[in-house]
């Protein structure tokens, strides 16, 4: 990859600037710390897209909290989506069993990766499982879900940036741009 110092070469426009996300993690760190008070949830990290959202989020819960990931996946390096959900843990596995669970997601779209997500951590005996996400493209919801925390709605366009990538790129933007389509059509 070519160093990246030309955002605009790549980037239609900024939807959401820092500080509107440091703002909105702040909030949403406040509220979590507040609404499971007296319990230590376990924040289940969603790889790869959203660790930069989970550790800002972190950082932002005064209550005792834990940290696990997992990776999954329906959409491989292309920007349409494939069909199936691979799951995997690290090799010792994932123990939920009776652990109050905040799954932690970059951004839920047609709803398949975390209904599948939902499944598997019930079949785990987590106590309660709950969703936080970064952004949601409500439009494209294909399975309804439930998402109790979500910072941003999204129009349907194809965004990257705070963790999200395109073909492994573009992660490291602090904040979430619409991606120029002739760099996904090229
Ligand atoms: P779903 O299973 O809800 O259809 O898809 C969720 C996953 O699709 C996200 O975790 C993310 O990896 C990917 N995704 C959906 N929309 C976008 C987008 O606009 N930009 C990027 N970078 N990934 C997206």
């Amino acid at each position: 990859m070519e160093e990246f110092k030309n955002v605009n070469s790549v980037i239609e426009r900024v939807l959401i600037t820092e500080d509107e996300i440091k703002a909105k993690v702040t909030e949403i760190g406040a509220k979590i710390s507040d609404e499971y008070r007296g319990r230590e949830p376990l924040m289940l990290c969603i790889l790869s897209g959203s660790f930069m959202f989970a550790s800002d989020l972190m950082r932002a819960i005064t209550i005792p909290v834990g940290i696990s990931f997992i990776y999954a996946s329906s959409y491989g390096d292309s920007s349409i989506s494939s069909g199936d959900v691979d799951i995997r843990t690290g090799k010792g596995g994932l123990d939920v069993r009776d652990r109050d669970v905040i799954i932690v997601e970059d951004i839920v779209d047609t709803g398949r990766t975390l209904t599948a997500v939902k499944k598997y951590l019930a079949d785990k005996g987590a106590k309660s499982v709950e969703i936080c996400s970064f952004l949601d493209k409500p439009e494209r919801r294909v399975f309804p879900l439930e998402v109790k925390y979500m910072c941003f709605d999204i129009p349907n366009e194809f965004v990257v940036g705070y963790g999200l990538d395109y073909a492994y790129k573009y992660r490291q933007l602090p904040f979430v741009g619409v991606l120029k389509p002739e760099i996904y059509t090229k």
